[in-house]
């Protein structure tokens, strides 16, 4: 039965930003989305108030009253189990170890589902393809590699200490000219991370230019810091660049490696790809990078039906939530749960 007076509020909370955003009783976005600073670094309590800050805004921007909120989704950028944060990614220190969804939930007076923002995102892309019910894979290249895995019918796999889909720390066979592995955050070496990652375009960039084919190129000749010239990168590789082509045509494969493990373990009916790459002008190269990795790992039922030839098994697409994907991913699962 539809109840007319039930919102549910999905709030993304980010190491700057939270985004929010709310939806009616049949899954409906009202209003516009909100965003207010996280104030993360302040500690949770600080950061509360800015949720607070938050609903208020939402409640008007939707014409209802913030008391017709039932439910609200809950997503923070750092792994959690149960409400309670597991390490501090760039949270203040008091984050960790507290059960975080249970006091935001008593302030709040409602019940609250609360998740990290890879399984948030991975939600917001399946609530956004109404007519997917099957599973969905989420990766997200940024300055780290997210994941989530979304299953069947629409509730997000987390595993039993909320650790499932640490997609970023899987190893592919790939080594560095030299026959190095690369060293990924966690320590680890090898991981796909390390090269697939905003922090992975840089070491690429630098060990890139230091080749004397590339003596020349403007990379090479401007005097500029690292992380300018990977945030360049992608303009370059719009304009067809030879030396940033070379390089995502690298990490394309790579993750298209890293893809076909987890498609032989997860068998999901669709991959989604997110991050900013979801917008560069040159994506569609990259899918095909991607699938070129992917086809050269994964057996080809992963692709085409072996009983029905013209029957495509896992689909590929780019994300399409942009930034608001974790906040709704929020909202449509507090509705979902709640009500
Ligand atoms: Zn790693």
């Amino acid at each position: 039965m539809s109840d007319q007076d039930a919102f549910f509020a999905g709030l993304d909370v980010g190491g700057t930003t939270i985004k929010s955003i709310i939806v009616d009783d049949r899954g409906e976005t009202v209003g516009d989305m909100v965003e207010v600073r996280s104030l993360v670094k302040d500690g949770y309590e600080a950061t509360f108030g800015q949720l607070e800050l938050a609903m208020t805004e939402l409640a008007k921007s939707a014409g209802i009253e913030v008391s017709q909120i039932r439910g609200i989704g809950l997503d923070v950028p750092a792994p959690s189990s149960d409400g309670v944060i597991w390490g501090k990614a760039n949270l203040a220190e008091d984050w960790v170890g507290r059960d975080i969804r249970d006091r935001f939930s008593a302030r709040a007076g409602v019940p609250v589902y609360m998740t990290n923002d890879g399984n948030a995102a991975a939600l917001g892309e399946y609530a956004m393809r109404r007519k997917h019910i099957g599973s969905l894979l989420f990766v997200a290249p940024g300055t780290g590699l997210g994941g989530g895995l979304v299953l069947p019918g629409g509730r997000a796999y987390e595993g039993e200490n909320g650790l499932a889909l640490e997609v970023g720390h899987i190893t592919v066979p790939f080594r560095e000219d030299d026959g190095d592995l690369p060293e990924c955050s966690c320590g680890l070496r090898g991981c796909v991370e390390a090269w697939v990652s905003l922090v992975a375009l840089r070491r690429r960039v630098q060990f890139e230019i230091g080749k004397e084919e590339w003596a020349e190129h403007p990379l090479t000749t401007e005097d500029a810091p690292i992380e300018e010239k990977a945030f360049q990168l992608r303009d370059y590789a719009s304009e067809g660049d030879p030396l940033a082509t070379k390089i995502f045509e690298q990490q394309g494969m790579i993750l298209g490696y890293a893809l076909a493990d987890l498609v032989r373990v997860f068998d999901p009916g669709l991959v989604v790809i997110g991050g900013g790459l979801a917008e560069a002008s040159f994506r569609d190269k990259y899918m095909d990078w991607i699938l070129e990795g992917f086809d050269s790992r994964a057996w080809s039922v992963y692709r085409r039906s072996p009983l029905d030839a013209d029957k495509i098994t896992t689909r590929f697409e780019w994300a399409t939530g942009g930034d608001s994907a974790a906040a709704l991913g929020m909202a449509f699962t507090a509705r979902e749960m709640f009500r």
